[in-house]
Parts: C-alpha cells; structure tokens; sequence
C-alpha cells in the first residue's frame, strides 16, 4: 500500500493548517462553512450537502477560527527561536489561497501603531519573533547582532523592500563560493537591528515600499512572495575560554496566493491554457518540500528564485513549518481542497 511504502516522517517538516472565520460579507450572504478543526490537529471538509461526502486530514496541529495570533506563534515559531540561537537555520512558509490570512498571520494588523504594537494581540509572527530573539538573547551570555532583510519577488524578479534607494536592478542571485549549497543575494540591503524599538519602523518601511513597488510594477499582490529574514550573529566565550561563534537564521516567507498554481491543471491543454497563472516559485517550492518529504537524492533548488534564495535553510539540519491558511467558506471549496492536498504532501 501506498502507506506501507512511506518512509518515516521527516522531522524536520512541521506542517500546520490555519482556518480563518467567516469573514462579513461571507455572513452576510449567509455562506455556508464547509471547513472544521477538531481534537486540535484534524481538518474536516464536507464536500457536498447531499451525501455528506466528508474528507479529514490530519496535521501536526490545526488552529480553529478562533485560534489567537499568540497561540500560531507559541506553538509554530517559538520552539524555532532556539533552533536559531543555536545557529541553525529555519524557515516559516505561510500558504494558501489570496485572502485566507497569510498576511494576517506573518504580519498580523497592529504593525500600523507604533506605540502598542509590541503588546498587541493581533500582531504577527515577524515582530512576535523579532521580539522574542532580543529578550532572549539580552538575558544571554552572548555578544551578538541582529540584522534583517526584506525582500519581495515578483514575476521571478528580485525587490528589496528595505532599501533606501530606488534602483533594484543590482539585486543578483549568486552561489556562496565558502558555503557549500548557499546563495547570495547581491546587493540586498541588510539592515541591523538595535533593539525592539526599532522593528516597528522596519515594518512600517517595509510595507510602504511594498505598496510603492506594487504601484511601480503594476502588479497583482496576490503573486508577489516576500521574504523577511533575520539573521542572529553570536559570540561567546567558552569555559576553556574558547570564542565560540554561531549564526542562525530565521525566514518568514509569505507566499503568493495558491491559486496561481493550483488553477494550472492536470490536463495538458488546459495547462498550456493557464500557463500565464503558473508561478515559477510557488510550483517549484512545492516540489523542493516533496523532494525533501521524500527524501530523494536530487532536490531541485535551482529551478526557481525562490528555492536558490532558500537554499541552505531548507533541507539538511534545518527546520521548516508550513502554516497552510484556508478560507471556511463554500465558494472556496475548491481552492480549500488543493491547499490541504498541498499540506498533506509536505508532511
Ligand atoms: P492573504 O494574505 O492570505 O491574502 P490576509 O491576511 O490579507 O490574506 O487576510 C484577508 C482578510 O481576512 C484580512 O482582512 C484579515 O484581517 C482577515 N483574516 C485573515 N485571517 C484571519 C483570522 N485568523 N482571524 C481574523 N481575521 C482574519
Ligand atoms: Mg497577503
């Protein structure tokens, strides 16, 4: 049987599922929620009316609607840190059909006010993880920095949404020579981080340039991904008086909407039909985590922008989480369907 041939579970590979309330418009035409978390880590979808045709999936954790942004960080991005502090690399992808939450989760609402963003409830992973980072490394008996980029890509094209000038076209994706399997972004602008106090003006920044470059390009939001990495230099002295030195590395990645690789097919035609929806990074991020889930020999990082730039955090000693967002709602059935497909293959 299929399940016999499966290998053990990659470890390494956490995969969650978010499911988002029913949003205003869809209570007031009174849609119906196909969607269930139940015993915390199983999704239940009801297919159709009728028959009562049900399908369950289960995860290493669901969060119901009315999971709080505290809650997805504690249990996905918080055991992280410490994979970080001791310089691991680490990665958390936030998928899912345009307007299910993944914003809402990487970023969350509350980066818009300086004076109570670090105590409000619906602030998001970057600036729950930033924070974290400086309490923990304060108390710590360790030198270190803290430096952050953010990046957006578009139509495999690279934008760096903390840079101080205009001009992108010196961003450049190359091979580390001294790092086996690690890329550079050339150009891409690193900036560090003092303390807490700073975070919210990177975020506000970052977004601004994000609304700036989507006007500039013309583009669909809902197939841009960015990229918000933090990297944590440390240096401390051993007993025996040794330097010890470590770096870690945390990306959160908020992807493009699922529906540009989902509407692509399987029927030929059709796939040459829709070819303009198929994003490059999306689909091949997808085949990189089977690759890894699989454990193949060959994992095809170099096929996209996306995968060279994540390169050296995913696979290896590394960890990676998937928070799978999805819609409640009837009308998204389909899109719902292919997101938990997508999860379950990465698990
Ligand atoms: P995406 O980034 O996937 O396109 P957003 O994060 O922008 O989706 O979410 C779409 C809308 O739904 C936003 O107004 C957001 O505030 C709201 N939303 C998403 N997830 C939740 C949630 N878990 N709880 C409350 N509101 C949510
Ligand atoms: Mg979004």
């Amino acid at each position: 049987t299929e399940k016999g041939c499966r290998k053990e579970k990659n470890q390494n590979i956490q995969v969650f599922v978010r499911l988002r309330p029913l949003n205003q418009r869809e209570r007031d035409i009174k849609s119906l929620g196909v969607v269930e978390v139940q015993n915390g880590r199983e999704v239940v979808v009801r297919q159709s009316q009728q028959n009562m045709h049900t399908k369950r999936f289960t995860f290493d954790r669901a969060f119901p609607p009315l999971a709080t942004q505290v809650e997805v960080y504690q249990e996905v991005v918080s055991p992280l840190i410490e994979e970080v502090l001791a310089g691991y690399n680490c990665t958390v992808f936030a998928y899912g059909q345009t307007g299910t939450g993944k914003t809402h989760t990487m970023v969350g609402e509350a980066v818009s006010d300086e004076l109570t963003w670090q105590t409000d409830p619906l602030a998001g992973i970057i600036p729950r993880a930033l924070s974290q980072l400086f309490d923990e490394l304060r108390i710590s008996n360790t030198e270190y920095t803290v430096r952050v980029s953010y990046l957006e890509l578009y139509n495999e094209e690279l934008f760096d949404l903390l840079s101080t000038t205009e001009d992108n076209s010196k961003l450049r994706i190359y091979e580390d020579v001294t790092r086996k399997g690690a890329n550079i972004v050339n150009g891409l602008e690193e900036i560090t981080v003092y303390n807490k106090n700073e975070v919210f003006k990177i975020m506000a920044q970052g977004q601004e340039r994000k609304r700036v470059a989507s006007t500039l390009m013309n583009a669909q939001s809902s197939r841009s991904h960015t990229v918000f990495t933090i990297v944590v230099h440390m240096k401390e002295n051993s007993p025996e008086g040794e330097e010890l030195v470590k770096i870690g590395k945390l990306n959160l990645v908020d992807l493009a909407g699922s529906e540009n690789i989902s509407k692509a097919g399987s029927d030929k035609r059709e796939r040459a039909r829709e070819c303009v929806n198929i994003n490059q990074s999306l689909l091949t991020l997808g085949r990189v985590i089977t690759a890894l889930v699989e454990r193949h020999p060959h994992i095809p990082y170099r096929e996209s922008k996306l995968t060279r730039i994540l390169q050296e955090s995913l696979g290896g000693r590394t960890k990676t989480s998937i928070i799978a967002t999805v819609s409640p709602g009837h009308k998204d059935l389909e899109e719902t369907m292919s997101t938990l497909e997508y999860a379950n293959r990465a698990k």
